[in-house]
């Protein structure tokens, strides 16, 4: 028997104070969500799942309802899990459903394929009855303010070279840019889960495919515990930061210092903004981050500094 825990993030960016304490009160709502599950002997799998569809029903988070739009005014999502066996579901460029990470379940659970991506969502929601939602009801004033603000000030796919150039973080990490969700779980039986659900990044390209429902770059979960990753996806995938932590983990590191070193890997490799939380097998827990703040929720107590680098 192990010690059912469970860590969630709210996404790596910059929040202005003023939004603070939405993104920690709903990181903490979702971790407590998560850990109901576990306490009632669910599966590490239930719990992350239902922590982070808390999060894409929650307007404040970047996914599902709230989620960032894409340079022609849409929304995109993109979903993850996986577990300790090592099976793993993912969407990508999801347009139409409210619980992305949903129809993410179905494809590691009822499908031969790991990652399923555009119009054929549609079919495989339709097949497995996974709940659709008009494509505006997920676009939500506060985002659709931002886009037409950046879209005002000319930025192009967030790479314009201004920004790429520059060295402070609330730049690259603009306040309502990024804040993808995530979390990782461990249940009574030791087996460990990680899910994560996203819109992506403010004015992406339409058809961008970012971190998160790619398997290590965003997010990976194995026998020794689990990762979940948010920041600039074109940053942590070149580093496929998530494994990179997963890894260190498997070597033995203790969880904090794996987190914090694979963050220090990813800004001495590629100068990136990102996040993570990570779990290890016994349930001990940790957050890292480059980014000025990274809302983490866990169920025990709840986490207002969430600078830089933690143990939980
Ligand atoms: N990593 C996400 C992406 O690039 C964004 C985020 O974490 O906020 O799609």
């Amino acid at each position: 028997m192990s010690d059912a825990k469970i860590i969630v993030h709210g996404g790596a960016g910059t929040i202005r104070p003023r939004l603070w304490a939405a993104y920690r009160d709903g990181a903490h709502v979702a971790a407590g969500i998560g850990q109901q599950v576990l306490n009632r002997g669910g599966s590490a799998l239930d719990a992350v799942i239902e922590a982070v569809v808390n999060m894409e029903d929650n307007p404040v988070f970047n996914c599902g309802t709230g989620s960032c739009l894409t340079y022609d005014g849409r929304v995109e999502c993109d979903a993850f899990v996986m577990t300790s066996d090592l099976r793993v579901g993912a969407v990508s460029i999801v347009t139409n459903l409210r619980n992305p990470v949903r129809l993410a379940r179905v494809v590691m659970e009822q499908t031969v394929h790991h990652v399923i991506a555009g119009e054929a969502t549609n079919r495989l929601a339709d097949a497995h009855a996974i709940e659709k939602i008009d494509p505006h009801a997920l676009i939500v004033d506060r985002r659709r303010r931002r886009w037409q603000e950046m879209m005002d000030r000319g930025l192009e796919f967030m790479v314009d070279p201004e920004l790429e150039a520059s060295d402070d973080p609330a730049d690259l990490t603009d306040e309502d840019a990024m804040d993808t969700v995530g979390a990782c779980a461990v249940d009574r039986e030791g087996r460990v889960a990680v899910a994560g659900s996203t819109g992506g990044i403010m004015l992406k390209y339409p058809g961008r495919v970012g971190d998160t429902p790619m398997p290590g770059a965003g997010n990976y979960a194995g026998p020794a515990g689990a990762v979940a990753c948010t920041g600039h996806g074109e940053a942590i995938m070149r580093v496929c930061l998530a494994k990179y932590c997963y890894d260190l983990l498997e070597q033995g590191v203790p969880v904090a210092e794996a987190a914090s070193r694979s963050i220090s890997h990813l800004t001495e490799r590629v100068q990136g903004f990102a996040g993570l939380i990570a779990i290890d097998a016994h349930g001990n827990r940790a957050w890292a981050t480059s980014t000025p703040n990274i809302p983490v929720g866990i169920p025990e107590r709840v986490i207002d500094d969430s600078s830089g680098q933690h143990p939980a």
